[in-house]
This record gives C-alpha cells, sequence and structure tokens, in this order.
C-alpha cells in the first residue's frame, strides 16, 4: 500500500515514522521550508520513547507530489486542511482513501469538497507527538487510532488500513461509531483546551478550584444537546467524569492548545472545537452560549498576541 502523510509536523511525522518503520512505502508532504530541508539532509530525527533513531523518509512539498497513493493520511491542523487537499489533487486517485485524523468536529465537509464521499474516513487518534524543532520529533506514551469509513460500504478497504496501522503499532481499531468518538474526544479538548489557555494553567491548576467543575459541566451540557443533533448520544455524566479523571491523570501538562497559543505564539484550533459547537448550535436552533463566548475569548487572545 502506497501511502502518504499531508500535513508531516507533530503527528504527521509519527505516522510517517511508525508506518516506514513497519516496512510501508511511505511519504511525506509538508509545506515548512526549513523542515522539509533538515529532513532531506539528515533524515528525521525522532526520538522514540528515549532513544534516538534517524529515519530517511522522502519529503515533498505539495506541489511535488504528483503519484497518485492508496491512502492518505491528513495531519495539518484544521485550518490548513481545505488548502492542503486542494494542493495534493494529484496525488486522490478514484480510489484512494483519505484518512482525516484530526482533533474537533465536522472535517468531512470540507473534505467531501475534495475527495468522493466513498473515499473518506473519519477517525480519532489518542496518539501524541511532539515538534522540537525542524526535523526532530519526540515520541512518547501510548495511544490508539479509531478509524470507519464516512459511507456504509467502505467497512473492508478500512479494515485493511486498520490492519496496516495495527502492524505499524499505532493500534488501530475498526470502529462502528466512530462520530461518538470524536465528538467524545472534541468535547475532552472543548473543556480542558480553551480554558487552560486562556487562564494560563496546566489542566491540575484548574481542576484543584472548585469551579472547574462547573464550569465543565456548562461546557459539556452544550455539547451533549448539540451531538444529539447529530444523533451522536454522549453521557452527561460519563463525559463530565472522563474530562475530570483526565485533568487529574495529566495534571501536570499544558493542553496542546496552550502549548499553540501560549507558548507558539500560533493559531489555534478554535473554530474545530469550540467554535464548531457553537456555530451547529446556530444552526439547530438551540443554545450555547458559552462555546461562542469561549471561541470569541480565544479569537480576542489569538489577535493580541498577534499569532501567525
Ligand atoms: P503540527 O502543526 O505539528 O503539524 C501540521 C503540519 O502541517 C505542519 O508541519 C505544517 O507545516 C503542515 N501544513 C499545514 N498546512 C499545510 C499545507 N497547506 N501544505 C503543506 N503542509 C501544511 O500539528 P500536529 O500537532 O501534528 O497536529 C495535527 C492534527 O492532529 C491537529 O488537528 C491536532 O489537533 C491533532 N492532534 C495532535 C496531537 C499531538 O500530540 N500533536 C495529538 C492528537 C491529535
Amino acid at each position: 500500500m502506497k501511502m502518504a502523510i499531508a500535513g508531516s509536523g507533530a503527528m504527521g511525522s509519527r505516522f510517517g515514522f511508525m508506518l516506514h518503520k513497519a516496512g510501508n512505502d511511505v511519504i511525506l508532504i509538508d509545506k515548512w521550508k526549513e523542515h522539509i530541508e533538515t529532513i532531506r539532509e539528515n533524515g528525521l530525527t525522532v526520538n522514540y520513547n528515549g532513544t534516538e533513531e534517524v529515519v530517511d523518509i522522502p519529503i515533498y512539498y505539495p506541489d511535488q507530489v504528483t503519484d497518485q497513493v492508496d491512502v492518505v493520511f491528513l495531519f495539518t491542523k484544521a485550518m490548513f486542511l481545505g488548502e492542503m487537499l486542494e494542493d495534493i489533487q494529484p496525488i486522490i486517485g478514484e480510489d484512494t482513501k483519505v484518512v482525516c485524523l484530526l482533533n474537533g468536529i465536522g472535517h468531512e465537509m470540507v473534505m467531501k469538497e475534495y475527495v468522493a464521499l466513498k473515499n473518506i474516513l473519519i477517525g480519532v487518534t489518542i496518539w501524541t507527538a511532539g515538534l522540537k524543532g525542524p526535523g526532530k520529533i519526540e515520541l512518547e506514551g501510548t495511544g490508539s487510532t479509531e478509524i470507519q469509513n464516512f459511507l456504509p460500504g467502505g467497512e473492508e478497504k478500512a479494515k485493511e488500513i486498520v490492519a496496516v496501522l495495527k502492524e505499524a503499532g499505532l493500534n488501530g481499531i475498526y470502529s462502528e461509531n466512530v462520530k461518538f468518538s470524536i465528538w467524545r474526544k472534541a468535547c475532552v479538548n472543548g473543556v480542558l483546551n480553551a480554558t487552560c489557555s486562556l487562564l494560563d494553567t496546566t489542566l491540575g491548576e484548574m481542576f484543584k478550584t472548585e469551579e472547574a467543575l462547573s464550569v465543565t459541566n456548562k461546557i459539556v451540557k452544550e455539547f451533549v444537546e448539540v451531538a444529539k443533533k447529530q444523533d451522536v448520544l454522549l453521557d452527561f455524566d460519563e463525559t463530565v467524569a472522563y474530562i475530570v479523571k483526565t485533568a487529574e491523570e495529566l495534571g501536570h501538562h499544558y493542553p496542546s492548545m496552550h502549548q499553540d497559543l501560549i507558548q507558539h505564539n500560533r493559531r489555534t484550533e478554535i473554530d474545530f472545537i469550540n467554535g464548531a459547537v457553537a456555530r451547529l448550535a446556530n444552526e439547530y436552533g438551540v443554545d450555547a452560549p458559552i462555546n461562542a463566548l469561549i471561541t470569541d475569548f480565544i479569537h480576542i487572545k489569538e489577535k493580541v498576541l498577534k499569532v501567525n
């Protein structure tokens, strides 16, 4: 199976590295010049669970790729998804499967502009990855990757991709209800990411306060209501308990949005998390004022910090 990783930053490099190590034919695609030149000259340097490895994986700018592939794994940040899909049209053939593992909700709406519905797979991954500089990533911990074909009928191919992910140690799982998992992860991110970024706290610092639970309840309540309109049944109590447990387990962590906004001065994916809930609530005629407010606060902070 010939594969392309479209967006080869932290997560794309993790998937590229692990798939390549398992013997697959993988190419990386990115537009970050320093990253591309470093990987071309010195290989991709990976600190893999404490041991440094250097691997030689081909990396291209989007306008340099021309040969069709069997599978594309998308790993841009959400706001760059459309641009990437537009640029890599030559590698997407009639039967090329395109797997989206970005955080957030509703990426299929962007994908369907560029990819036939029968070829879209959506999913969620709980692996993590850290980008340490151009051509350099740090991988630790464990995770899994759930995927499902967007349209019924694509199960067989989806299961083949799951098998490839399993062989590569990426713990692929074929999901019968991936939309639930996508919404659940978005809800966890919707509570923890924006709040800790705005408050400049670790998860543990926030959840030591008595107000944290009340804020969590308010955000989750809106997610549950909007998800229901998409036939996704999030259980309020279970979701809140899961978020509190996550915050306790990862107490010393700053969430990824904090890293983007506060530490690296980058635009966030807020419009695809809390912002998506606010937008969908508006469309469905339900209320989500807390998620709308959080989205506005993050956009204000992005403007104040003049993010890239
Ligand atoms: P990242 O910023 O490290 O990597 C994204 C890469 O895409 C960058 O290298 C960027 O140059 C490239 N890119 C963006 N637009 C492009 C375009 N038009 N053409 C070519 N290249 C382009 O981001 P990441 O941390 O790898 O996150 C990717 C996705 O995975 C996000 O949705 C994120 O929320 C999700 N995610 C990340 C983690 C993590 O631990 N980093 C964990 C789970 C999910």
